[in-house]
């Protein structure tokens, strides 16, 4: 048994002055509020099972820290019952994270504000040297240039790569698609760069997917999820996330869901893991290229000409037999899936999103004929919603001190 005894619910008959009774529940109303579970200070007050005056306080001292605002003069919706409630949001030009995100076609920079909101982004670059702290410190500049320009406080830094990152070092292991060298310190020269730039607070690193799915399950498809899968294209391979009770699956070492080398196809092609026929070669955007007999051109990322051919040329028997065979393949991948993790909800990202609109029926088809609970009762395959939900994702990681203790990480 730990030292500290748990703290009890706290009743209204103590003299504790408001503040320091409510100081325990700085965290969970913001991530209430952050997660827009909390739209109104009635609904805080009963999430958080907390009486009235507490909630209030709690409120008061979200929006004196600049993170929430709450409107002084709440007035009743037209039609609605019972009394106004006092609305709570992000506050306008509150604290923003730096969110950086490296892919194989590029990397880009963007501010990230409570709530997931991207309050402004870079233009993003098409050349990843093969010099990790090079590619870096470009984006970390370019973050800080969006800093200087908005005059806003950032609150750490977050950066997003096609990679597993492995813990407890920040090690990029696998950054198969980039030029980088296997195992780079990624999160510590990302942290350089940070302090290099002028900008507090820290800094993190982590999977793409892990992130995008992370951002989702706190803003986009995958709210309200319990046990959620997210498997996703980059711009090139398939990555995948696990969310439980809000909390990334990683591993024992940050390793967990690298579902890219799961074999779909035994006669298919080599994989760059040394193995063959793995989801990562067999149903990434490049593959839907080759399946359709399309020459990859340079003009624009890999996923883009993927996701153009899809949507302008469906028609195409040729294009549509090539998507039928990365969904099917995409399909087999899932159900095995879903038989070892008895998921809750499904979203897919990056191309899979497309082959979920182009054929929906045929992609649960596969994923109920293959796997042991789609028989019974299927897994709501859904497409993610978030526009660049891997940044948002990266910028998470940075707000989770704040959402963790906001005074303290404020100070
Ligand atoms: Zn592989």
């Amino acid at each position: 048994m730990s030292g500290k005894a748990a703290p009890g619910p706290t009743g209204n008959g103590t003299s504790k002055p408001r503040l320091d009774r409510g100081r325990g529940a700085l965290g969970p109303a913001l991530e209430l509020v952050h997660t827009g579970r909390a739209p109104t200070r009635a609904v805080l007050t009963s999430e958080l099972g907390v009486t009235r005056a507490t909630a209030g306080a709690v409120a008061a001292e979200l929006e004196a820290l600049g993170l929430i605002s709450v409107d002084a003069h709440p007035g009743a919706a037209a039609g609605s019952q019972g009394r106004p409630s006092h609305r709570l949001e992000v506050a306008e030009n509150g604290p923003v994270a730096l969110a950086a995100q490296v892919h194989a076609d590029g990397f880009r920079a963007a501010l990230v504000g409570l709530g997931g909101r991207i309050v402004a982004t870079a233009p993003g670059c098409e050349a990843v040297d093969a010099d990790p702290a090079k590619v870096l410190g470009s984006v970390v500049e370019a973050g800080a240039d969006l800093l200087r320009t908005t005059g806003l406080r950032c609150v750490g830094a977050g950066l997003a790569v096609p990679s597993a990152v492995a813990e407890p070092d920040g090690l990029a292991l696998n950054p198969l698609h980039l030029a980088w060298p296997v195992g780079a310190p990624v999160r510590r020269i990302f942290a350089e760069c940070v302090r290099a730039a002028g900008i507090t607070g820290p800094a993190f690193a982590g999977n793409d997917v892990n992130l995008a799915a992370l951002a989702e399950h706190r803003h986009g498809a995958g709210r309200g999820a319990r046990d959620l899968l997210c498997v996703a294209t980059g711009h090139r391979g398939v990555g995948g996330a696990l969310v439980l009770d809000g909390r990334l699956h990683t591993g024992s070492s940050g390793l967990a869901l690298e579902v890219g080398h799961l074999a779909v196809n035994p006669e298919g092609r080599p994989c760059h893991c040394g193995s063959r026929g793995c989801l990562d070669v067999e149903a990434d955007p490049l593959a839907l290229l080759i399946e359709a007999g399309r020459e990859p051109g340079p003009e624009v990322s890999l996923l883009r000409q993927a996701e153009d051919l899809i949507r302008d040329h469906y028609a195409d028997p040729t294009v549509r037999r090539a998507t039928e065979a990365l969904i099917d393949r995409l399909g087999l991948g899932l159900a095995g899936l879903v038989n070892i993790l008895n998921p809750d909800r499904i979203i897919l990202g990056g191309l899979h999103r497309t082959l979920l609109d182009a054929d929906p029926e045929r992609l649960r088809a596969v994923v109920a004929d293959r796997s042991l609970w789609g028989q019974s009762g299927s897994v709501p395959i859904l497409p993610c919603t978030l526009s660049h939900n891997s940044l948002v994702g990266a910028a998470e990681l940075a707000w989770q001190p704040v959402l963790d203790d906001p005074l303290a990480a404020l100070r």
